[in-house]
């Protein structure tokens, strides 16, 4: 693995622990039922693209916050074990580690409950505070779980100290025109650009090659330079130096749960070395690939070289 660079790739980020449970059958309400099988794994798309950017090779600063209880603990030190610096996730004492509750059941249908929780206090003010370390990153990366006025923030003071700034902006929020426009890239999924604005005549089904254009048509318009992923087929790219599309690999997919974050994370790591948006992104599809071979979030992804080597 070549050295870190020494910028960082400073991920201010949700973090979650998803507790997971697999049954038969969704509960009636009122009803009882056991469960067959139950996981706990770090999630929130914050601290997957950080774990991601780091599997990558960035060397990532996360901020973040937990709870203090056995959930923050965990995330802690799940996030130690990859490798990924904890200095700036802080312990709040009066809200609970955010967490997702999921349910699936054996149809494959899922229900989700997430509880902010300790991820709501990185507020604008959080993001004044850490000016110093927003003015020593390589890039800084944010995602739509965020609270909007503190993505906002993030927007205006990388735009003041001249930082890179990349919004994945999943889930779909509310964020000022004119902080998206700062975006260098703006990520997003088919779905999320419609959200936007992006691509709404476009045909479900569009190709590449059209949402190539679309995402072309956004640029200095909507954001800086755009980002659309398409699943399977893979994503496409648009800046002011031109528009690709990078196609997906035909792959077996045996799940696809992270692979957003996975792109996400590995897009932001590329990008911090200084490699340009088309190549960046071609790397990332084939890591979001791989991580949809492989089951789990942040144990499906793999490391620098094997998506190196994946995408040739
Ligand atoms: P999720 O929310 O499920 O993590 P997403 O909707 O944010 O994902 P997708 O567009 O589904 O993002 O996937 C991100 C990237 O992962 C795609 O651009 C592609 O590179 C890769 N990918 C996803 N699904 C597949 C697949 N079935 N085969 C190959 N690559 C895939």
């Amino acid at each position: 693995m070549p050295p870190r660079p020494p910028a960082p790739t400073v991920v201010f980020g949700s973090l979650n622990v998803d507790s997971t449970s697999y049954v038969a059958a969704f509960p009636a309400p009122g009803e009882t039922i056991l469960a067959h099988g139950f996981r706990v794994a770090l999630g929130g798309k914050g601290s997957n693209q950080a774990v991601a950017a780091h599997v990558a090779g960035a060397s990532v600063d996360l901020v973040a916050r937990v709870g203090a209880d056995a959930s923050g603990e965990f995330a802690l030190t799940t996030l130690a074990a990859f490798g990924v610096s904890t200095d700036a996730v802080m312990r709040v004492a009066d809200a609970p580690t955010g967490v997702a509750q999921i349910t699936v059941a054996d149809s494959g249908e899922n229900t989700v409950i997430v509880t902010g929780g300790a991820n709501l206090a990185l507020t604008p003010a959080v993001v004044d505070a850490e000016r110093a370390r927003l003015a020593g990153a390589a890039l800084v990366l944010t995602q739509g779980e965020l609270p909007v006025d503190t993505i906002e923030r993030l927007a205006a003071v990388t735009a003041e100290l001249g930082v890179r700034f990349v919004l994945n902006l999943a889930p779909p929020a509310p964020v000022a025109a004119a902080a998206l426009r700062h975006c260098d890239p703006l990520v997003l999924n088919e779905h999320e650009a419609r959200a936007v604005g992006i691509g709404t005549d476009a045909p479900m089904g569009a190709t590449l090659d059209e949402w190539r254009a679309i995402a072309a048509s956004a640029v200095g318009v909507v954001a800086r330079s755009v980002v659309v992923t398409l699943g399977a087929a893979g994503a496409v790219a648009a800046s002011a130096d031109g528009s690709w599309t990078a196609p997906a690999p035909r792959v077996t997919a045996v799940d696809t749960t992270g692979a957003g974050d996975g792109f996400t994370g590995t897009l932001a790591a590329f990008l911090a070395e200084g490699r340009p948006l088309d190549d960046a992104v071609r790397i990332a599809v084939a890591a979001g690939a791989l991580a949809v071979q492989a089951r789990g979030t942040v144990d499906s992804y793999s490391p620098r070289a094997a998506v190196l080597a994946a995408a040739g």
